[in-house]
């Protein structure tokens, strides 16, 4: 069960835990970005149950995100319930790392297997730009413990024309030579607030491996290059880890997406760039049964879009801190 009515198997979910965050990536959220106050939020029984309802109807890997998810209090207890729910194979998180010198552990200790890491740049300055906070050393220490803490680790990076597209993209792909991670490099979309900045600062994924190449020789493509999640793999001759390019902009992979979307306010959403939804939170919270629930969940996946809109202009309201990246 889980399939779309275009026979694609849907079977991930990615949860938003909270909008709110201790960044402000140029790219996601203007400075001035108003959170939402906490009793508007899915509270931690309501999130559990909906992975329980979301298990049974067969999906199996779940992934928190935000805003930055590891700002939720409690947030050690909520994995620990979810990977211990039935259905549940792969928990995952996505974080800014800013948190993780204290959270690694705790966070392996309760569940969490895969954890993707934000890292824009190596130069201290840039990421104070590109971020705004002075934190690099910080996000160092938090990939550092969560090696420690056996998680596997990839870093993301999202390409903006100007401030990383250029030899800091070759510096991050240059720690896979030493490092068994994956780097992977985002194309920025255009949603939300800050759509106009994202357009023009947008890179393509060609433009990109030629610039790595350029810097670091030759990179073979791997996979016979199937997507791995939503990513194209490369390793660079003789590198030990590898890089992944996610091209939603330059070469959109909808066919193949298995994803669906839960926002910290309670919407299913199931595709991250439209902004058709289900708002479970009115059902969750005026007494409808678990069966209502997985009505309705069932019905929004058979009606998941086939695409997003991008090459028509359509671009979503919301910003990327509120959908869940
Ligand atoms: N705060 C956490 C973090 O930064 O990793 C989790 C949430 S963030 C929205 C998830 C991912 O989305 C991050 O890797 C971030 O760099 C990426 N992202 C944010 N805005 C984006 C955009 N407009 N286009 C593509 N990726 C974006
Ligand atoms: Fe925060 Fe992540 Fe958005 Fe950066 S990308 S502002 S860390 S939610």
């Amino acid at each position: 069960m889980g399939f779309d009515r275009f026979n694609r198997d849907i079977h991930y979910l990615r949860i938003s835990l909270t909008d709110m965050c201790n960044l402000r990536c140029l790219y996601c959220m203007p400075e001035d970005m108003p959170f939402r106050t906490p009793d508007t939020l899915l509270q931690d029984d309501e999130i559990h149950r909906l992975v329980r309802i979301f298990a049974r109807l067969g999906f199996n890997k779940f992934r928190l995100t935000g805003g930055e998810p590891t700002l939720r209090s409690g947030i050690v207890n909520l994995v620990q319930r979810m990977a211990d729910t039935p259905g549940v194979k792969v928990l995952a998180l996505t974080t800014n790392g800013l948190t993780l010198n204290r959270l690694a552990h705790p966070l392996k200790e309760a569940g969490i297997q895969r954890i993707n890491i934000s890292i824009d740049t190596l130069d201290p300055e840039k990421y104070r730009r590109l971020t705004g906070r002075d934190a690099l050393d910080t996000v160092w220490a938090g990939i550092r413990a969560a090696e420690a803490a056996g998680l596997e680790i990839k870093l993301n990076t999202v390409v903006i024309r100007g401030y990383n597209d250029r030899e800091d993209a070759v510096d991050l792909a240059r720690l896979t030579q030493e490092h068994d991670w994956q780097i992977r490099y985002i194309e920025v979309m255009p949603m939300g607030h800050v759509v106009d900045f994202q357009k023009q600062h947008m890179v393509t994924e060609s433009e990109l491996r030629s610039t790595i190449s350029a810097g670091l020789g030759p990179m073979d493509i791997l996979h016979e290059g199937r997507l791995d999640g939503e990513a194209r793999v490369y390793r660079l001759r003789g590198a030990r880890g590898t890089l992944g390019f996610i091209s939603a902009v330059s070469q959109p992979f909808c066919s193949g997406c298995n994803r669906a979307r839960l926002t910290a306010d309670g919407r299913l959403l199931m595709c991250l760039l439209r902004d058709h939804e289900l708002n479970l939170m009115p059902l969750l919270r005026n007494g409808a049964t678990d069966g209502d629930l997985a009505d309705r969940i069932e019905k929004a996946v058979w009606l998941k879009p086939w695409g997003h809109g991008l090459s028509e202009d359509i671009h979503p309201r919301r910003n990327m801190s509120e959908v869940g990246g």
